[in-house]
């Protein structure tokens, strides 16, 4: 019997039904290559490493892509999804803006910068990206429940693609979360769970209720391997938006470091399917000093991650035990990147620097991304000379906290002409 013939008998066993997972052709463990049938599963069985997609791709050409919907479905072929995907409520996630950022690249000292701005995407954040490809294998593989643990956008998106696709959703918060992003949840979902604990914590949680109950599809744990391919499309975004070419150099933030692993994935295979040029490219990781392991690994030399417990405004990236930081650390020090932190005030001004050079509006992930940006060209770790692009990850509403203590009127004065003269802006 062929090994076709043997993979589809198992598909039928498993109740799940022939082409649910598009090109993929199995989970591959990261650490030692084996490979099981594609299902719930997301840790190797011979060796605890994680699992990854791995794929038969077909050829695939600009066209075929460009002649896509304006959303991530574009890349289906190149994502753990069916063929028939856009016919399955979601939320079309993705194809967001790639800005030149001429302001920001002069106030630098930069030749040439990009900002991906992932904040407008359906719950203003990256995360809808992941939670729209790990909404597909869920209702792939009949679960009962969408659940996840959170820092928060996850939560978001989690809530909002649950409700459009009409499934039932649970979703788990640490209790001391901003409050715009509670709200962001509970708004969607009857079911918002906040924890007394840190991220880490809620995590430890998920996977021992992933354990317990049957059909709960948790998105970052026993569909983490569908839902980081979701992670890709910025990548395959960026290049597509740059007219079918890779960046010089690339600054991405860290919280599990799955973001930035997938996108040097996308990158890779984008050449790999002669899709662009293959040349060489630099991934630079961003962390807050307030839960910076991967940074502080990175800067020691060494291959372990020592976890840490998380202090920082940046509470999307607050992860003191990331999953993908030993990955993070092999991106970074292979294309010749690094991976840096900068400080809540570094954050906080970053936050502002972006939105008075360019008027976008990002959260503490997106100021962390920025401030690591200027410190990497203060500090001549980063070429002013090559072209950047720099990825703006969330939205500056979810917290408005962060700075509005440093931002807000000039002056409250009577409603004459002659206060307002008083103030010296006429
Ligand atoms: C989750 C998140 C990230 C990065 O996530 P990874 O776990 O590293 O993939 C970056 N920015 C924001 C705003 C996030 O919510
Ligand atoms: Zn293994």
């Amino acid at each position: 019997m062929s090994a076709a013939v043997v993979e589809s008998q198992d598909a039928q066993e498993s109740g799940v039904r022939e082409g649910a997972f598009g090109n993929a052709r199995a989970l591959s463990c990261r650490e030692c290559g084996h490979e099981v049938e594609l299902g719930p599963h997301y840790a190797c069985s011979e060796c605890f490493g994680p699992l990854e997609i791995a794929y038969d791709f077909p050829q695939v050409t600009r066209e075929e892509i460009e002649a896509g919907p304006r959303n991530i479905w574009r890349y289906k072929a190149l994502l753990p999804v069916p063929t028939d995907i856009e016919t399955s409520p979601n939320t079309e996630p993705g194809f967001t803006r790639l800005l030149e950022a001429k302001n920001l690249a002069a106030e630098l000292g930069l030749t040439r910068l990009w900002v991906k701005d992932d904040s407008t995407n359906p719950t203003n954040s990256f995360k809808d990206r992941v939670v729209a490809c790990a909404l597909s294998a869920a209702r792939e593989l009949g679960s009962k429940v969408f659940a996840c643990p959170s820092t928060g956008n996850l939560a978001n998106a989690v809530a909002a693609a649950g409700a459009r696709a009409g499934m039932k959703t649970v979703v788990f918060i640490p209790s001391n979360l901003e409050q715009p992003k509670q709200v962001n949840s509970a708004v969607f979902t009857e079911s918002l769970v906040a924890v007394e604990g840190n991220y880490d914590d809620v995590n430890k949680l998920a996977s021992e209720i992933a354990g317990e109950e049957d059909g709960w599809a948790f998105v970052n744990v026993n569909v983490r391997p569908y839902y980081a391919e979701g992670s890709k499309t910025l990548g395959y975004e960026i290049a597509e938006q740059l007219g079918w070419r890779l960046p010089d150099q690339i600054v991405i933030p860290v919280a599990s470091g799955s973001q930035l692993t997938k996108v040097h994935k996308a990158f890779q295979e984008l050449i790999t399917l002669g899709l662009v040029e293959d040349k060489p490219y630099k991934v630079y990781g961003a962390q807050a000093a307030g839960c910076s392991p991967v940074s502080v690994a990175y800067k020691a030399g060494v291959d372990a991650i020592r976890p840490v417990k998380p202090d920082t405004i940046a509470k999307s990236l607050a992860i003191g035990n990331p999953a993908d930081g030993i990955y993070v650390l092999d991106v970074c020090r292979q294309t010749g990147g690094a991976v840096e932190d900068v400080t809540d005030d570094e954050v906080r001004e970053a936050i502002v620097l972006l939105a008075r050079t360019e008027g976008i509006f990002t959260e503490t992930a997106g100021g962390t991304t920025v401030g690591v940006l200027k410190k990497l060209v203060e500090s001549g770790q980063l070429d002013p000379e090559l072209e950047t692009v720099v990825i703006n990850t969330g939205h500056g509403l979810k917290t408005l906290d962060a700075v509005a203590g440093s931002v807000g009127p000039v002056a409250t004065i009577a409603p004459s002409y002659a206060a307002f003269a008083a103030t010296g802006l006429a």
